[in-house]
């Protein structure tokens, strides 16, 4: 492909480096301001074509800005992943072995669960059978805050789940990795965790909260869209990007 990148792709890519992942509104504000700082044209409605010039220009290296949503509140995200290293291995430069161990004993616990989460308690209890240097109670706990700082995995009342970032970044991994357990959303067909399940045991479908309160809004009376029965569970509230709630 012939795409020029430009100063303002360029700078773009700068702050995708340094961010590792941006909500669509961040990105629409950023491609805004790149294109006026470099005076390139802009254009409101082409942010995934100036995103695709990039991402041309990234392909020999095996880096990609990839789309993706958030489990948690269904918004729009980019993040640069790296194509080859997509596991665990990624990490390696910044975490010990031991460290390691125990993000990936985090991630069986959130991949096995029903709700796509794991508690701290659940974490630390699953210190017993680590291989590698047994970690303290206290170094789990920084661990884990360094996790949540560095995007791996999000924190909401001592219950841990795997942060946009790391879904979108790690997709082909978990995929191969946890084949007998993942499960896709049936509306949006990416990975999911935190999600309803149909009741129905013949069926049991996983819907994403936030493609559940798409799907729903507005049904009376909600049923599978995959085997027709009644949907027992709680229809959340479509809730708005920041940039859209603000107009
Ligand atoms: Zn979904
Ligand atoms: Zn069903």
């Amino acid at each position: 492909m012939s795409r020029q990148m430009g100063d303002s792709h360029r700078r773009f890519l700068q702050t995708m480096m340094a961010s590792g992942i941006i909500d669509e509104s961040g990105a629409k504000a950023l491609h805004q301001h790149c294109c006026e700082t470099h005076s390139t044209q802009y254009a409101p409605d082409r942010l995934d074509d100036f995103i695709d010039t990039i991402n041309s220009k990234l392909q020999p290296m095996f880096m990609q800005i990839r789309k993706g949503m958030s489990e948690d509140n269904g918004h729009q995200h980019y993040a640069l992943v790296n194509m080859v290293e997509n596991d665990v291995t990624r990490m390696s430069s910044d975490y010990a072995d031991n460290e390691l161990e125990l993000f990936k004993k985090t991630m069986d616990l959130i991949v096995g669960s029903e709700d796509g989460k794991a508690s701290s308690t659940d974490i630390l209890n699953s210190t017993d059978s680590m291989t590698t240097k047994k970690l303290k109670k206290s170094e789990i706990e920084h661990l884990l805050n360094r996790l949540v700082q560095d995007k791996w995995l999000s924190e909401k009342r001592g219950e841990y789940t795997l942060s946009t970032r790391c879904i979108i970044e790690m997709e082909p991994y978990i995929r191969a990795m946890y084949q007998d357990q993942v499960k896709v959303c049936h509306i949006c067909h990416a990975i999911a965790f935190q999600c309803q399940i149909c009741e129905n045991p013949t069926c049991g479908i996983k819907i994403h909260n936030p493609c559940v309160a798409r799907y729903f809004k507005g049904r009376t009376e909600p049923r599978c869209p995959a085997c027709e029965d009644f949907w027992p569970h709680e229809i959340p509230e479509v809730r708005r990007p920041r940039s859209q709630s603000r107009r």
